[in-house]
C-alpha cells in the first residue's frame, strides 16, 4: 500500500493525523497525483466519496510550497479561490478551513455580501471563500486580481448547467483561463455523462470513478418489500395503518439508523414530518427520549419567535423528527442539520435543496416521489443526477454498514418502470447556458466596462474560449431546424421517455406486477435487456462544418447586442476608433450593480416615464409607485401565487391603480397579468414590512417562510440601491432621495418618522419605535434628554442610553474597530 508520506509537506501530514485520515480513498489517489503535478483537474464522482479532501491537499502542498520559495513574505503569496455555489457553503466550508488551515499560518478569508458590495479586502487573505456570483462581481470590477491569484478550486462544477446561474460560473472560469492561463484550475463535480467535454475545455485531467466509501443499496418499496438493484429483498414487517414512509423510517429507527425522507414541495415535507413523531417516539431506544427532551429545549431558546413554522418545528423535535426546506431561517437550518449530524434528531423530511447543500448522511434516504411539480409543464420527472444527488446521501462512513434508498411512488407500475430507469441510469450531459440571451448581455457589458474585450472582434474572441462555442464546435448541441443557425438544447426528457417504455414494455411479460414474491427481481431482467439494446449515439456532423456554423452564431449574436447597448446608451463608440466601445456612465452603473441591462433599462426607462406621467397629472406618485418599480426587473426573485392570493391583490390593484408607473394596468385573465400579479404581491409585502407589521403577522398573512421575507427584503435593497444610482441619470436629487430613504426603511422595515432614529448603532425598528412612542420623536429630543429618562424607555436601558449619547455629541467618532480593519495601503484602483 501507497503511503502518503513520501511525497506530501510534513505540515499536510500533521493535519492528516490530526484529523484521523489514515488513507486516501482510491479516486483521491487518482487525483492527487495529476493535481500536485500542476494539471488542471476535472474530479467527476460520486456525492461523499471526499472530493474537498483531494482540492485540499492540492492546494495546501502549491501554497506551502510557494510561499517557502517566496520566503514567506505574505505580499508575495499568490492567492487560493475556492468557489461554491451557495452562502451557506462558503460559510461551512470557511468554518472548516479556518479550523485547519488556520493553524498552518494561512489567512483564510470569505465574503459573503451583497453582490454590488465592492468589499475586496477579502483579497488580502490566502485562500478566498466566495460564491460564484461574488467572485465573478468582484473580479469584473477589479480584473487585475486575477494576476494574482494561482490555484482556482471550483466546487459543484456541474452547475454550469444551471439554467439561471450557470452562465456566470462558465463566464467567470472563462475570464480566469483567458486572463491567466498559469492559473490551475480544479473543478469538482457531482457524476455527470459527459464530464469528459467539461475536462477538455478546462484543458484538464478527468478523474471519473463510482467507487464510494460506503456501499449503496438502491431499490424500490412495493407491498412490505424493498426490492434491491443487487437482486436482495428487504421485508419490512407489516404494521397495520401505516403509510408507507412510516413503515420505512419506524424501522429503520428501531434498527438504529436514520433517515431523509425527500419530498418534492415544502408542504410535503412538513406534512410528512408531522406525521411521524409519535411513531418515531414509539420506536425510539429509551435512550434517545432525554435527547428529544433537550432538543425542544434547545430549540426553545434559539426560537423566540411565535411563528406558526417554528411551532411545528418544536412539536416534530418530540419524536426526534424535523423538517427543513429554503423557507426556514439560516439558524433554524443549521440547528436541524447539526442535531442530525450528532444522532439527536433520527429523521428529516425535506426539499431536494438538502441534498444540494450540507453534508447529511442517513443509513436510508427515501425517496418519496420522482414526481415534481412545476408551473409550466405540470408533473414531471426529475433528472437523473437530481436522484443520484439525493442517492449519495445515503449512508454515513464509519456508523453505517451501508447506505439504502429506497424509492417509494402511487402507481406500482409506473414505479417500478422508473424506479428501474434511474437506479440503472446515467446522469444527463451538461449543456452550456449561454444561449441565455439576457444574461449573456450582461457579461458582454462587464467585458466592455473591465477592458477586457472592447471591439467585436476581442469580444468574440473571448467567447471561443467558453464552454459553449466549445459544444456548438462539437457538435454537441443540435440545430433547430427552423432556423439555420440558432440552437436548442437536445430533448432529454424525450431520449429518457422512449428508453423507459421500450423497458415497460418488457415487463408486459409478468402477468402480475405486484406478486414480488413469486417473480425474480425486477433488476435482474431490466440489466439483461438494457445490456441487449445499446443506446443510440448521437450523429456527429463535421467540425469543420460546424466551426463554421458557430462563428457565424456568435457573430450574429453579439452584433443584436451591441446594437441594443447602444440604442440604450450603455456603450457609446470611441471618438477616433469607430470599433472601440466605450461604457457611458449608465454602462458602468449597470455592469457595478450587478443587475441585468435589461432591468436596468427597464429602471432608467420607467422612471423618466413617472416624471412624465407626474406632469401630465396621470399619476399620484408615491411610496407604493416606487416599490411596485423596483420589484418589475426580471432579476427580482418572484413568489409563486396561490389561487388564494388573487382576491387580495385583485384589490390591491384598485385600490392603487393612480399610483402604479405603468401604461396600462392589467386585469385578471388578460396576457400579462400574471406577472403583474406577482409584482403586485411583493409591493404588497414591501408596504406592510414598511409599515411595521410585525413579522410573523407578514409570514403568516401571506404564507410564505422567514426564508422568503429576508431574500425579498435582500432583493429589494439590491434594486433600491440601483435605482437611486440610475435616477441620478435623468431625474432630480428628490428622486434619488426618496429611493434612498426607501431602502432604509426597507433595511430596516420602519415606517419613515423612523429614519432619523435607526441611523444610531444599537437602534433597530423595535427600539425606535419604542423611542418614538415615548416622545423622543427627533435626534435633537434625544440628545436633550437627560440620561435617567432616556434609560427607562423599554429595551433601552442605562448602556445603550450612553451609548446614544454618545454617538450624538460625537458623531465623527467612529468605533475602533472599523479604522483597525481599514487597510494602510490601497491596492485597488
Ligand atoms: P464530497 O465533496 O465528495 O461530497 P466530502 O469532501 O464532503 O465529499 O467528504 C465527505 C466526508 O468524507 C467528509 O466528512 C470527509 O472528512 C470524509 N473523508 C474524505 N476523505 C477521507 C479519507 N480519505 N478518509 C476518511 N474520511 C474521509
Amino acid at each position: 500500500e501507497e503511503n502518503y508520506s513520501q511525497f506530501l509537506h510534513t505540515k499536510i501530514i500533521n493535519l492528516l493525523k490530526k484529523r484521523k485520515i489514515t488513507q486516501f480513498y482510491p479516486p483521491q489517489w487518482e487525483a492527487i497525483k495529476p493535481g500536485l503535478e500542476g494539471n488542471n483537474l476535472v474530479v467527476s464522482i460520486p456525492t461523499a466519496s471526499g472530493k474537498t479532501l483531494i482540492a485540499e491537499i492540492i492546494a495546501l502542498q502549491k501554497f506551502l510550497k510557494a510561499s517557502e520559495e517566496s520566503k514567506n513574505e505574505p505580499k508575495k503569496r499568490k492567492k487560493i479561490l475556492y468557489l461554491c455555489p451557495l452562502k451557506a457553503l462558503a460559510n461551512e466550508k470557511h468554518k472548516e478551513f479556518k479550523k485547519s488551515w488556520g493553524d498552518l499560518g494561512i489567512r483564510v478569508g470569505i465574503s459573503t455580501s451583497d453582490v454590488d458590495q465592492s468589499d475586496f479586502r477579502v483579497f488580502f487573505n490566502d485562500l478566498i471563500i466566495l460564491t460564484n456570483e461574488k467572485a465573478d462581481s468582484l473580479i469584473r470590477l477589479n480584473p487585475k486580481l486575477i494576476e494574482n491569484i494561482q490555484m482556482v478550486i471550483c466546487d459543484e462544477i456541474h452547475l454550469i448547467n444551471d439554467d439561471s446561474r450557470g452562465i456566470t460560473l462558465e463566464f467567470l472560469l472563462t475570464r480566469l483561463m483567458t486572463l491567466n492561463p498559469n492559473i490551475q484550475i480544479v473543478g469538482l463535480s457531482a457524476t455527470i455523462k459527459n464530464a469528459n467535454e467539461l475536462a477538455e475545455w478546462l484543458k484538464a485531467k478527468l478523474i471519473t470513478s463510482d467507487w464510494r466509501p460506503v456501499k449503496l443499496k438502491e431499490g424500490f418499496y412495493l407491498k412490505n418489500k424493498i426490492e434491491f438493484k443487487d437482486g436482495s429483498i428487504r421485508k419490512v414487517p407489516y404494521l397495520p395503518k401505516m403509510d408507507d414512509v412510516s413503515n420505512l423510517t419506524i424501522e429503520m429507527v428501531k434498527e438504529g439508523g436514520q433517515v431523509l425522507v425527500f419530498c418534492n414541495s415544502r408542504r410535503s415535507a412538513v406534512s410528512v414530518a408531522e406525521s411521524l413523531p409519535n411513531k418515531i417516539k414509539l420506536a425510539s431506544k429509551p435512550e434517545d427520549l432525554p435527547l428529544y427532551k433537550k432538543l425542544q429545549e434547545d430549540f426553545k431558546k434559539e426560537a423566540e419567535d411565535s411563528l406558526e413554522v417554528s411551532k411545528k418545528i418544536y412539536k416534530c423535535l418530540r419524536g426526534g423528527v424535523a423538517f427543513h426546506h429554503a423557507g426556514l431561517s439560516r439558524s433554524q437550518l443549521d440547528f436541524i442539520v447539526k442535531n442530525f449530524n450528532n444522532h439527536a434528531i433520527k429523521v428529516i423530511c425535506c426539499t431536494p435543496t438538502l441534498a444540494a447543500g450540507v453534508n447529511t448522511p442517513a443509513r436510508r434516504v427515501i425517496i418519496k416521489t420522482l414526481y415534481r411539480y412545476t408551473s409550466d409543464k405540470g408533473s414531471v420527472l426529475i433528472p437523473i443526477m437530481e436522484y443520484k444527488q439525493m442517492a449519495g446521501r445515503a449512508g454515513r462512513p464509519q456508523f453505517d454498514p451501508y447506505g439504502e434508498v429506497v424509492i417509494l411512488g402511487s402507481n406500482p407500475d409506473k414505479l417500478t418502470e422508473n424506479a428501474i430507469t434511474y437506479i440503472n441510469g446515467e446522469s444527463e450531459d451538461i449543456y452550456s447556458k449561454l444561449s441565455d440571451e439576457d444574461r449573456l448581455q450582461s457579461h458582454i457589458l462587464s467585458l466592455i466596462v473591465s477592458k477586457n474585450a472592447n471591439t467585436k472582434d476581442l469580444i468574440i474572441n473571448f467567447l471561443k474560449n467558453t464552454f459553449y462555442y466549445y459544444q456548438l464546435k462539437h457538435g454537441t448541441y443540435i440545430l433547430d431546424e427552423d432556423s439555420e443557425y440558432s440552437f436548442r438544447f437536445p430533448n432529454n426528457t424525450f431520449k429518457r421517455r422512449t428508453k423507459k417504455k421500450k423497458i415497460a414494455a418488457n415487463f408486459g411479460k409478468r402477468k402480475d406486477p405486484l406478486n414480488i414474491d413469486n417473480s425474480e427481481n425486477s433488476f435482474i431482467s431490466a440489466q439483461d435487456y438494457l445490456k441487449s439494446h445499446k443506446t443510440h449515439e448521437k450523429p456527429k456532423s463535421s467540425e469543420e462544418e460546424n466551426t463554421f456554423k458557430a462563428e457565424k452564431e456568435l457573430n450574429t449574436r453579439i452584433q443584436k447586442i451591441i446594437t441594443f447597448f447602444l440604442e440604450k446608451d450603455l456603450i457609446i463608440t470611441q471618438k477616433n476608433e469607430k470599433n472601440v466601445f466605450v461604457p457611458t456612465k449608465f454602462g458602468k452603473i449597470t455592469s457595478q450593480s450587478y443587475v441585468s441591462p435589461k432591468d436596468a433599462v427597464l429602471i432608467r426607462e420607467d422612471i423618466i416615464y413617472a416624471l412624465v406621467l407626474l406632469q401630465n397629472k396621470e399619476l399620484e406618485l408615491n411610496t407604493i409607485s416606487w416599490l411596485h418599480l423596483i420589484t418589475k426587473p426580471s432579476g427580482f426573485h418572484k413568489l409563486f401565487l396561490r389561487k388564494s392570493d388573487y382576491t387580495p391583490i385583485n384589490s390591491f390593484i384598485e385600490d392603487f391603480a393612480d399610483n402604479l408607473i405603468m401604461e396600462e394596468i392589467y386585469t385578471y385573465g388578460q396576457k400579462d397579468y400574471s406577472d403583474f400579479a406577482q409584482e403586485i404581491k411583493l409591493t404588497m409585502i414591501l408596504r406592510d414590512w414598511i409599515s411595521e407589521i410585525p413579522e410573523p403577522d407578514i409570514v403568516e398573512h401571506f404564507n410564505i417562510g422567514s426564508g422568503d421575507l429576508r431574500r425579498i427584503i435582500n432583493n429589494a435593497q439590491w434594486f433600491l440601491r440601483t435605482a437611486a444610482q440610475i435616477s441620478r441619470l435623468d431625474a432630480d436629487a428628490s428622486v434619488t432621495k426618496e429611493f434612498s430613504d426607501i431602502n432604509l426603511r426597507v433595511s430596516h422595515g420602519i415606517k419613515h418618522s423612523l429614519i432619523p432614529l435607526v441611523k444610531l448603532k444599537g437602534i433597530g425598528r423595535i427600539r425606535a419605535r419604542k423611542l418614538y412612542n415615548s416622545g423622543y420623536t427627533t435626534i435633537k429630543l434625544i440628545k436633550s434628554a437627560p440620561l435617567e429618562k432616556l434609560a427607562v424607555v423599554p429595551l433601552i436601558g442605562e448602556k445603550l442610553a450612553r451609548s446614544i449619547h454618545e454617538q450624538i455629541l460625537n458623531p465623527n467618532a467612529k468605533p475602533k474597530s472599523i479604522i483597525k480593519r481599514t487597510p494602510k495601503k490601497k491596492i485597488i484602483k
